[in-house]
């Protein structure tokens, strides 16, 4: 018969318990669904049933253990991450008596991650990989949950700040370092040293002992120095929405922290340093720029539009994710995403070693990423 016939009805039998076909064939032959063997029992049978038997050390090769919530599968006995012999037959060391039955969810960190700390001492470099290579449980669960709080704030709270972000009409990369700013995520020193990339948490321009978001937008004497010039307790205070009779103060507010955040990174990655008056003139620039298209948006419909040979933007307001996953002979693998707008213009991106896996596997994790960064 056709080999790929027979992996077909292979499969089936592995995947399709409940179909009828599979629950006569393994009564008939005395098999219990849940404990499958390596070999299928050959000896009597039909001639489709013994052909099977014959591809069947190629079905169970296909197959791959799906850890699930990873309270079923043990960690150290169970074939999850290796072919042929489970990770126990493979430590460095004795693990301790508590561990060794552990269940794989166990070995994770509240965050979802692999626990490294827990098993890194039993086990070689190389099954280290393996194990990056698989996604941890739970992480689905709790992208879910995340997801669902994250859609039930858009849905339920209009005035959320989400949604002045989305809905403030300017420049799109504002839009997004707005974003990030209300993620918490801008790269500060505190962010760096919380990801491990940098080594203090100290402010480069003033030595303030901690950078974080409010520290480099708000507090720094550079920054003080720039809401100051801009009067903006005054304008606060009176809550005035107009600044100097032109300028809007929510469109002025964003442009400040974004400019801010600019002559920042000018200052620490390329040794510019820039005076508070020239940059409260390059804030408003901006910000009468912004104005000035605003107002003209809607009248004038002829708009220049860029033009991808082979990759085509998305209208707006929607962006795209492209992904890619790459697998090298020696099994290591890789994945690398990016983010693009509706100008196509970079707005994230990522890289990162999988481990030892296979080119699916790298595909999945460069859309799993991805749809984790989107
Ligand atoms: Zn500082």
């Amino acid at each position: 018969m056709n080999e790929a016939l027979l992996m077909k009805i292979g499969w089936g039998l592995i995947s399709s318990p409940n179909s009828l076909w599979v629950k006569v064939l393994l009564s008939k032959y005395g098999l219990d669904h849940t404990l499958l063997p390596n070999v299928l029992p050959t000896k009597y049978g039909s001639y489709m049933w013994k052909a099977v038997g014959g591809i069947w050390p190629e079905v169970l090769k296909g197959i791959k253990w799906d850890i699930g919530n990873g309270n079923k599968v043990r960690f150290w006995w169970d074939n999850w991450a290796t072919e042929d012999d489970p990770l126990h037959a493979f430590t460095l060391q004795p693990i301790p008596l508590e561990q060794v039955d552990e269940c794989v969810a166990r070995l994770t960190t509240d965050e979802g991650a692999w626990n490294w700390r827990l098993f890194a001492n039993f086990l070689h470099h190389h099954l280290f990989l393996k194990i990056a290579a698989i996604k941890p449980p739970n992480v689905n669960v709790r992208m879910i949950k995340s997801y669902l709080a994250l859609s039930k704030m858009m849905v339920n709270d209009e005035d959320s700040f989400w949604s002045f972000v989305w809905h403030w009409r300017g420049p799109q990369r504002i839009r997004t370092f707005m974003w990030v700013v209300g993620q918490n995520r801008l790269k500060t020193k505190v962010e760096l040293f919380r990801r491990h990339i940098g080594a203090d948490m100290s402010c480069a321009r003033c030595g303030c002992f901690i950078e974080n978001t409010l520290h480099a937008l708000r507090d720094c004497p550079g920054a003080k120095h720039v809401w100051l010039a801009l009067d903006w307790m005054l304008y606060n205070l009176k809550n005035l929405w107009k600044y100097e009779g032109f300028f809007d103060w929510t469109c002025l507010f964003e442009v400040t922290i974004w400019r801010l955040w600019f002559w920042r990174n000018q200052n620490l990655h390329n040794g510019v340093t820039n005076s508070t008056s020239n940059i409260v003139m390059d804030i408003k620039c901006h910000t009468e720029e912004i104005q000035k298209i605003n107002q003209s948006f809607f009248v004038h419909a002829d708009i220049k539009v860029e033009k991808h040979f082979g990759w085509v933007a998305p209208s707006w307001p929607w962006f795209k994710l492209n992904t890619d996953g790459t697998h090298k002979s020696s099994g290591l693998s890789n994945a690398r995403g990016l983010i693009r707008n509706c100008h196509g213009e970079w707005i994230i991106g990522f890289g990162m070693n999988i481990g030892v896996g296979f080119i699916t596997g790298a595909e999945i994790w460069g859309f799993y990423q991805g749809l984790c960064l989107a």
